[in-house]
Order: C-alpha cells, then structure tokens, then sequence
C-alpha cells in the first residue's frame, strides 16, 4: 500500500488584531501568520478497509475523532465517497514535535498535511486554493497551513494575502508544557472585555483589514529587516491572557531584558511566547540564559527559524 511521509510546520502570529465580530459567531481578525521550522511528521498510509486510524506518540493527543487529522480524513471520505471505495481507508501516525495547545496551530497543519496526503493517496489532483477551502470548513487556521510562509490573514483568518518570503529569521519559542490556554476562552474573554470597541460597519472593518496591507509591520516584512519586524509585532489576546497567567508574562517580560532580543510576543492564543534574535547563536545564548532564570522542567525552549512553505513532503 502506498504510503507518504510529511513535514507539518508550526506557525506564529506575528501580528493579531480583533477588529469586531461576525455574525457567524467568529471575530473578525487580522493576522500576519508566520511558519516556522518547528514541525510535526506525518506518516499517511491506504489501508484496504474503509475506516480511520490515528496513533500518537504525544500522550495530550487524542487519537479518537477529536483529532483534527481524523476530521480532516472523515472530510476527504464523505467529500470524494468513490475515490474512498476505490482506495479504502488511512492510516496515520503523528509525531508530535509542535507544543500542544500552544498557539502554534499544532492541530491546523496535522490537518492541512492529511488534506494535502490523501490527495497525493488518491491521485485527486486538486488545486492549492480546492485544498485549503476544504480545510477551512474544519478550522481558520488550516488554510494558511497549507502552503505557509508569510501571508496576511483577514476574514476569521482564513482568507490570505501572501506576503515575500520572510526566511531565516531566528526565533526563540517558549512554552510551559502543563499549561494550556483554551482559544474559545481568551476569545470570549476578549470580547467581554474589549467588545465594546469593536468596529461595527461592514465597511469600517473592510477598511480596517484593507489597511494592513500599507501597515508598518507589513513595510518590515517587505524590507526583511527583522529589528523593524520585531518592533512591531502585535497580539490583542495578550491584554487577556497575560493577566491571566502570570507565568506567561513573566515569559514575556524575561524575554524583553534579554541582551540580542530584537521583540517579543505571545503568539495566537498563547501561551506560548516567542523572541525574534540576531542570529541563531544569539538565540542558543537566549534560550540558555532562560533556562537558567526558570530551571523548571516544565519549560519548554526551542530556537528555530522562519521558513518559507507548509506542508511539505518529506525527502
Ligand atoms: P491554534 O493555534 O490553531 O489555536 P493550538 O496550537 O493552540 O491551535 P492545538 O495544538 O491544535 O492548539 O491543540 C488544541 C487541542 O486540540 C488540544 O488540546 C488537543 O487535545 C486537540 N487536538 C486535536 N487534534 C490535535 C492534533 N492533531 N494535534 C494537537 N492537538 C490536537
């Protein structure tokens, strides 16, 4: 049986802004989205009978139907039933290397990369755009993490504007493992709080998502000058997660003093909490002088990089 091997790259938010709300019960959101080089490997295989099987090296992943790669699985079935009876069903094994619940859409590209395997198994032949509306009737973060890179995110984030390739920018990631923040609650948390300056014309948030595209952050993106990036990075959700969770802040605030940090944010919905640096042997010095100021186990401390593509099949 045939069988693909995938890289699921993680992402961040380099920028995160609530504009108001849809009337779909959603945010209106606009994001610039960022994949990094800390990825998940995915291993797709057709098994001859027509069911699904999820394995997990990760205890926190469910590998039921919660997991988002069996939606994404169970979504190909239903929507291509005789390319389903021909080939029969997936198996597929995760090896979880993105943090869990972290912000980092670890969920969304395990997703993006079954859509993209099972169109490779069956031979589907479908298009990058065919691909990433599939994905985005199961989550709005799926589409971005299909092709990945750098792109501008408006709508419930599911409609992208790509930007120029932002590359080899090094990244200190940080994560508690044990601590876990809900999107739903930080969502419905912010609006709580913050609804009432929420835009409130179609228009006014039209013109809103329209301006991101001359903003600042978009301006050091097209300069590839990550001091500048770094000066501008953005996310709403801290003004409720941050108070929240006291070590995330903390996180955030360590970082800040670090010598060779450029910025520092949560990205999505936290917690986990990212640092852009000079270089990647500035980043080695970052995460060890991190690790020394919180010698807890619990922490969790990558150093990656900004890279260009989502899914990707692995040579
Ligand atoms: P986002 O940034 O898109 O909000 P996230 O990085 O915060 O996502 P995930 O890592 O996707 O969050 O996990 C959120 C929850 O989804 C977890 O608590 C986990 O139980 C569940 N889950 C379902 N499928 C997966 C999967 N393939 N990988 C990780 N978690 C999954």
């Amino acid at each position: 049986m045939r069988s693909y091997n995938l890289i699921a790259p993680a992402k961040i938010n380099l920028y995160l802004e609530i504009i108001g709300d849809r009337p779909d019960g959603y945010h209106e959101l606009v994001m610039i989205l960022q994949s990094i080089d800390l990825a998940d490997r995915i291993n797709i295989r057709a098994i001859s009978d027509e069911t699904i099987r999820v394995h997990c090296n990760h205890p926190q992943v469910p590998t039921d139907k919660t997991n988002l790669v069996y939606r994404a699985a169970e979504l190909m079935m239903k929507h291509f039933p005789e390319a389903a009876a021909k080939y029969g069903g997936v198996e597929i094994t995760l090896e979880k290397n993105i943090p869990v619940a972290a912000g980092l859409a670890g969920g969304s590209t395990n997703a993006a990369a079954v859509l993209v395997g099972i169109d490779l198994l069956w031979n589907l032949g479908l298009t990058q755009t065919e691909i990433e509306e599939l994905g985005a009737t199961l989550g709005s973060d799926i589409p971005f993490c299909v092709a990945g890179g750098t792109a501008i995110a408006t709508g419930r984030g599911e409609q992208l504007a790509p930007l120029p390739n932002l590359d080899h920018i090094y990244i200190v990631l940080a994560k508690y493992r044990s601590l876990e923040v809900s999107t739903p609650w930080a969502y419905k948390t912010y609006r709580q709080e913050f609804g009432s300056t929420y835009l409130k014309t179609t228009e006014d948030l039209a013109a809103r998502a329209a301006a991101v595209h001359s903003g600042e952050i978009v301006k050091a993106i097209v300069h590839k000058n990550a001091t500048e990036i770094a000066q501008k990075l953005h996310n709403d959700l801290e003004r409720v997660v941050l108070p929240a969770h006291p070590q995330v802040l903390q996180l955030r605030e360590l970082f800040a003093t670090q010598p060779g940090v450029l910025g520092t944010m949560m990205s999505g919905s936290g917690p986990s909490v990212f640092a852009i640096v000079e270089s990647e042997q500035q980043g080695q010095v970052v995460k060890q002088s991190i690790r020394e100021a919180i010698p807890d186990e619990d922490l969790e401390l990558f150093v990656t990089r900004t890279i260009n593509h989502g899914i990707q099949i692995a040579s």
